[in-house]
């Protein structure tokens, strides 16, 4: 919950707008601004002060505990002009609520912690729980002194500035060492911890063998991922627990899927009882991995639990990106975070150059040219197996005559896939032109490159005898001029002469330009690879010099089934 605050009618007012757009992420509070910045203090995750920042830290200064901990405190100006992150910018979340707030005040937002505004990520938001010298290697990242990255476990982590050599270290490990001086050790979610119960077993048990194990494989609790176990145990009290306890998921398997998993010590105990020779092992196991702790009984007698810990392999993560047709505020916020979250960005120069200077400093970039898809796929696929995070940009939309088919054609189970949607060349151009894509539509690429012209052809028929709203995606080039005539013809003969077109070349980029035309008077001759031409259905119009196709609202009798 963000909890509001303001003093004066100007701030009221902003409070208000800010109210009415996110009604059940704020709750206002009214009264005196002391106890109202204190009862939001307590009660709320994050707070927008309609105040002036020294008011602000006066009030709160009391307050503050730890960073890691206290809400994030945002203070808007009198007039409105800024959305200043006051505490808790990483922690707290204020960063991120400065810029929301700030977009949508029309404010100007203010962050001044240090690692956002240089683009190096903050070694606390990472996601991985952190030990060490943070504010130290903090400092030495932000002032480009040499930070060494050693990484004992393969994981897919953003671009961090750090290299092989540095009086400063970022340790990326699982085992139970303490941060040497000038150390930061990320804690990866690494490890998987296989248990079995018998009925009744205490929670006590349980975490004592599975802190115990860890401890004397100097193996860190900070980085187990998950417990496992069998169906069977699923709701047994003392595995539940220990999993909450530990702040995991329990992950459970059927005895089936467990007695498959081939393990060094099977016995006859669990298998009379639940079905598997093997529980704590063979669901530690489940997802493959390094066995670090075979099966270990607890100590007491008899013994009531048993538990294994697994390695498991790192698992890669390759971001599927779609960039938009070009304008910097079509590219959507969720694509610029991917980007951002990369340490690997692969595609084509051309779209690379579109968005360098998002990327955080240190990414690797492996660019190439035209034609060069299924490298650039094997390639992308290939670093995320090696446990890196990567991202593979397209323009548009990267699941659309682009990247993302060749890589997942590639790609195995053993990485993580992320796909972020684009606004398509269809779709920019469709709102540059008016409303074409009303009803019905289709894309086709008129490219004989991978594809035999008479597919194309048949399917161009098909969208023709079907009155379905065509959208021609690489249209003609230099070599390639014959197709789209032949394309229209094949319209024209379903369609009137009369029928609009629309013409849109580099839709929202600089030189972007656009037509609304006919079948009967397009010149092919004005279409090239930078185009995208859209062809009404027997329903469309030029109304006002926009092109629009009819939704197909019967007035009379409201279709109630389709919606808008
Ligand atoms: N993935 C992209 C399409 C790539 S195919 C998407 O989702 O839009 C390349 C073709 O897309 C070009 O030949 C052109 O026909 C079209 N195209 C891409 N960007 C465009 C833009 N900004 N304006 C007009 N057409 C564009």
């Amino acid at each position: 919950m963000i909890g509001l605050i303001s003093a004066t009618a100007a701030g009221a007012a902003a409070r208000d707008r800010l109210a009415a757009a996110w009604p059940d992420r704020t709750r206002v509070y009214d009264g005196p601004v002391g106890d109202a910045v204190r009862a939001a203090f307590a009660e709320c995750e994050q707070l927008v002060c309609f105040l002036a920042t020294g008011a602000v830290v006066r009030l709160v200064a009391p307050l503050l505990g730890d960073k890691a901990t206290d809400p994030g405190v945002v203070c808007v100006d009198e007039g409105g002009r800024f959305a200043v992150s006051l505490v808790g910018g990483h922690g707290g979340g204020a960063n991120e609520l400065a810029l929301e707030v700030g977009e949508l005040l029309a404010a100007e937002p203010v962050v001044t912690t240090a690692t956002d505004a240089v683009g190096v990520p903050g070694l606390d938001t990472l996601g991985l729980p952190v030990e060490g010298d943070v504010a130290g290697v903090s400092r030495a990242l932000l002032d480009g002194e040499p930070v060494a990255l050693k990484t004992e476990v393969a994981w897919p982590l953003p671009a961090l500035r750090a290299g092989a050599e540095g009086s400063y270290t970022i340790r990326l490990t699982d085992r139970l060492v303490a941060p040497a001086e000038h150390e930061v050790l990320l804690r990866p979610p690494s490890l998987v911890v296989g248990v079995g119960a018998s009925k009744g077993a205490p929670v006590e048990e349980v975490l004592d063998l599975i802190e115990s194990s860890l401890r004397e494989a100097a193996l860190s609790s900070r980085s187990v991922a998950e417990l496992a176990t069998v169906d069977a145990k699923a709701g047994e009290p003392g595995i539940v627990e220990a999993a909450q306890r530990l702040g995991v998921p329990l992950v459970t398997y059927s005895a089936e899927e467990l007695a498959r998993i081939d393990v060094p010590h099977p016995s006859d105990a669990p298998l009379a009882a639940v079905g598997t020779p093997s529980v704590a092992e063979a669901a530690a196991l489940m997802g493959g991995g390094e066995l670090l702790v075979p099966k270990r009984k607890s100590a007491a007698r008899p013994a009531m639990a048993t538990c294994a810990v697994v390695r498991r392999p790192a698992r890669g993560r390759l971001a599927v990106v779609g960039l938009g047709p070009g304008a910097r505020d079509l590219l959507t916020p969720r694509a610029k975070a991917e980007l951002r979250r990369a340490s690997v960005l692969v595609g084509l120069d051309q779209y690379v150059d579109q968005i360098r200077d998002l990327l955080r400093p240190g990414t690797r970039i492996l660019e190439s040219g035209l034609g060069a898809e299924e490298e650039r796929a094997r390639t992308a696929v290939a670093e995320a197996r090696n446990g890196h995070a990567v991202a593979l940009i397209g323009s548009g939309d990267a699941g659309v005559y682009a990247m993302a088919s060749p890589a997942l054609a590639e790609a195995s189970d053993d990485i993580e896939v992320i796909g972020v949607p684009g606004v398509t060349a269809a779709l920019a151009a469709g709102a540059i032109l008016g409303a074409p894509l009303g009803h019905d539509h289709v894309s086709i690429s008129l490219s004989d490159l991978h594809t035999p012209w008479e597919v194309i052809e048949r399917r161009v028929r098909a969208a023709a005898e079907a009155d379905i709203v065509v959208t021609f995606y690489n249209p003609r080039s230099r070599g390639r001029d014959w197709q789209l005539p032949k394309a229209l013809a094949i319209l024209a003969g379903h369609r009137e002469p009369g029928t609009p077109v629309g013409v849109v070349r580099n839709a929202s980029r600089p030189d972007e330009s656009s037509r609304l035309t006919t079948l009967a008077a397009l010149d092919p001759g004005t279409v090239d690879m930078m185009t995208v031409v859209t062809v009404g259905n027997t329903a469309t119009r030029n109304i006002a010099g926009r092109m629009v196709t009819p939704r197909g609202y019967r007035w009379q009798e409201t279709a109630q089934e389709e919606t808008e």
